[in-house]
């Protein structure tokens, strides 16, 4: 799963939204957590920038986030926002993600750094940036954002947990996720005993409240 999916998942059963996500094993390799805070610390945005690409047609790869001109309106669309929207428009759903990335915690250590430079770097940017976005062109504006706008898509939506788990602090639900896949399912459907087991494998990494009061399983 990745961390931005969180973005979009409300409790399936109460409804509560957003989860807390605790991530205690990342797919993604350690070495690419580092290169991709190097480029970020060195300011090196068209390296990041091509890392960040995907191939949406076959041998054509595309930009993480696209950008045109409109009756001089500069028009974003990218992939953690979503949709196309004028620079105003998307400086305000942007500064709105911060919410999600107070959801998520890293039990693993890897991504800590990343999710503090994105805490205390990139939001302060994109808020300053919403705040002056009449002061100058708006391709000026943009420009001032982009390198941690491609910091922030990289985490949310190019690294890939492996083993981890949401928690509804509603209705104190906690859902696993194994193998990169979030099971979401209803309690009725749930494998008690499997269950379990997740909870002792990763039983140093769990909240007590989760671990000894979760439901519809505990310890
Ligand atoms: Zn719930």
């Amino acid at each position: 799963m990745k961390p931005g999916l969180l973005d979009i998942l409300a409790c399936p059963i109460c409804k509560h939204y957003p989860l807390v996500l605790r991530i205690f094993k990342w797919e993604t390799k350690e070495d690419l957590f580092k290169q991709v805070i190097e480029l970020h610390s060195t300011k090196n945005r068209a390296e990041l920038k091509d890392i960040l690409k995907v191939e949406r047609v076959k041998g054509q790869k595309m930009d993480a986030i696209e950008t045109k001109l409109i009756e001089g309106k500069l028009m974003v669309a990218d992939e953690v926002v979503r949709g196309e929207h004028d620079l105003k428009s998307f400086l305000e759903l942007l500064n709105q993600k911060e919410e999600t990335v107070n959801f998520i915690h890293d039990a693993t250590d890897r991504s800590k750094d990343i999710i503090q430079i994105i805490k205390t770097t990139s939001f302060p940017i994109f808020k300053d940036t919403l705040q002056k976005s009449s002061e100058k062109p708006d391709q000026d504006m943009f420009s001032s954002l982009e390198l941690d706008l491609y910091f922030l898509t990289w985490f949310f939506l190019r690294t890939e947990i492996e083993e981890g788990l949401m928690f509804c602090e509603k209705c104190k639900r906690w859902y696993p996720i194994d193998e990169t896949i979030p099971q979401m399912l209803p309690d009725g459907l749930r494998d008690q005993a499997r269950e379990q087991d997740f909870l002792k494998k990763w039983q140093k990494k769990i909240p007590e409240e989760i671990l000894k009061k979760g439901n519809p399983f505990h310890l």
